[in-house]
């Protein structure tokens, strides 16, 4: 399984000594309470670290820098208790190069009627201060994320919770390496891009190998190795012989095992979270890797078919943003098949070839092993499900030529009204938001892949923060999208983004 760091997150409080050091020992006990709560609750899926109050331009600006080199820390929470004059931040915020969230809260829920002072007041007005810094800010043209509410609400936590997900995938963006052993399938754009741009934009590292030097690795593979993993699959899966030969059947199983660790031993070996292969490329593999890449996924790796760089990194880096959720639903590869369009029933069947992860399946996984349309090898084994219902995210990264834009759908999942038993691939079937043909003209109109990374377990908020994080374009298609809205949209963001 592959991990991310433990990361923390620094908890900055601002204030200034105005109002003198008993002033101050109150900031810093409120500060201190907070994040202990925000850290017994629950709700946040990384550690909050306390900071002493920052109160002046040399000790922001030195916070702030300590937190750029701090490899653990992913990001900083700041939050204005009093007034804290924010030209005090400027040098400071210029240096500071990580994700930040402006937490508009205050330590008191309600006002005290009956108590209430000018004390009180000079003491707790963030609805001040928070003005304050925010400007210099929006003055910066410095991207932050802002979240207004009270701390103690369960809602207010998950918010900050989901946002440091995003921070994650943000910090952890510049250290995706993707392994090419197959070039984009001959004549597709989408698929395509920039390498050079998207390591500039995003920090990707994205390098080529020849097939055959992975390929070597898959050979070396131990005979015993295999079988400890076959006896995995046998344990683990359903096994769909459909009249093929018991023996002929495991020797094919056996070549997706070979194919599972010596890929994973190649890639930990030469330190790349994520692949991309292609069907017609395959040198000396005997089968196109189908449910040993999609175990692979399920164990973190980004994946995007026929040379898909671009989606490959974005797989991976929503399985980092999704690591160690609760009841996670699961994140995968996914491509447009096929079209319901019955009338109430409207939705696309998506699937893929065969790499389709099972992080996503609902029920009994199943193995089976079926000739391959496309291509010139063996008959691959592939794991086969279908995917859980609920609402889901798509989301397409295309390169423009002179930008990237993210195109993000908030999706439907449901379950097809009949099995389809001659299909042998796993499946999900959604309904686009807000409808079918809404959904499905905007996402042509903004130039969106037949190839997406999926996830049950993130928001559009929070991909659209990620975008945003990079500096590229977002578009969003979901309940609110009407296409002549969405169309104007496109053209005040090209003048936006003119490069
Ligand atoms: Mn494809």
């Amino acid at each position: 399984m592959l991990k991310v760091k433990n990361y923390q997150f620094w908890f900055c409080t601002g204030s200034q000594d105005l109002y003198g050091d008993e002033c101050l020992a109150h900031v810093a006990e409120h500060s201190q309470k907070i994040v202990e709560e925000l850290n017994a609750s629950g709700n946040l899926p990384y550690e909050v670290v306390w900071k002493p109050t920052l109160i002046n331009n040399e000790r922001i600006r030195r916070t702030l820098n300590e937190a750029n080199m701090d490899e653990t820390c992913a990001g900083v929470i700041t939050w204005m208790h009093t007034f804290s004059p924010a030209k005090s931040w400027i040098l400071g915020l210029k240096e500071y190069q990580k994700p930040l969230l402006h937490f508009h809260t205050q330590f008191n829920r309600d006002i005290p009627y009956d108590t209430i002072d000018m004390d009180f007041m000079n003491e707790n007005q963030s609805a001040h201060g928070d003005r304050e810094y925010g400007h210099i800010f929006t003055r910066l043209h410095k991207e932050r994320k802002v979240i207004m509410g009270y701390w103690a609400d369960e809602d207010v936590q998950k918010r900050i919770g989901s946002w440091m997900r995003t921070a994650v995938g943000v910090v952890e963006s510049s250290r995706l390496r993707v392994m090419r052993i197959a070039d984009n399938m001959r004549n597709v754009a989408v698929t395509e891009g920039d390498k050079v741009e998207a390591q500039i934009q995003f920090g990707w590292e994205v390098d080529a190998y020849p097939v055959n030097e992975i390929a070597e690795a898959v050979k070396d593979v131990s005979a015993g190795d295999i079988n400890a993993l076959l006896d995995e699959y046998y344990d683990k899966y359903e096994i769909l012989l459909e009249g093929r030969d018991e023996k002929e059947f495991r020797e094919h199983l056996a070549v997706q095992a070979g194919i599972e660790i010596g890929f994973e031993r190649f890639l930990e070996e030469k330190d790349y979270q994520a692949i991309v292969t292609h069907f017609g490329d395959l040198g000396a593999l005997k089968q196109l890797p189908g449910l040993a890449i999609q175990r692979l996924m399920e164990k973190g790796y980004g994946f995007g078919g026929e040379g898909d760089w671009k989606t490959a990194a974005m797989v991976r880096l929503m399985k980092i943003m999704t690591q160690g959720m609760k009841d996670a639903k699961g994140t995968s590869f996914m491509e447009d098949y096929t079209y319901h369009l019955a009338p109430g029933k409207e939705g696309i069947l998506q699937a893929h070839m065969l790499e389709v992860c099972p992080s996503i399946a609902d029920g009994a996984i199943s193995i089976r092993e079926k000739p391959l349309s496309m291509g010139d090898r063996e008959d691959p084994a592939r794991l086969v499900f279908t995917a859980k219902e609920g609402p889901a995210v798509a989301a397409s990264l295309i390169d423009l030529g002179h930008r990237f834009r993210l195109i993000i759908n908030d999706v439907v999942c449901k379950k097809t009204e009949k099995p389809m038993p001659n299909l042998p691939v796993a499946t999900a079937f959604w309904t686009p938001k807000p409808d079918l043909k809404t959904g499905a003209e905007a996402w042509i109109l903004a130039g969106g892949a037949h190839h997406t990374a999926f996830s049950y377990d993130l928001t559009a908020e929070q991909l659209g923060d990620w975008a945003a994080a990079m500096g590229i374009e977002a578009v969003f298609i979901d309940g609110h999208t009407s296409i002549r809205q969405f169309i104007n949209e496109l053209r005040w963001n090209e003048a936006v983004y003119r490069g």
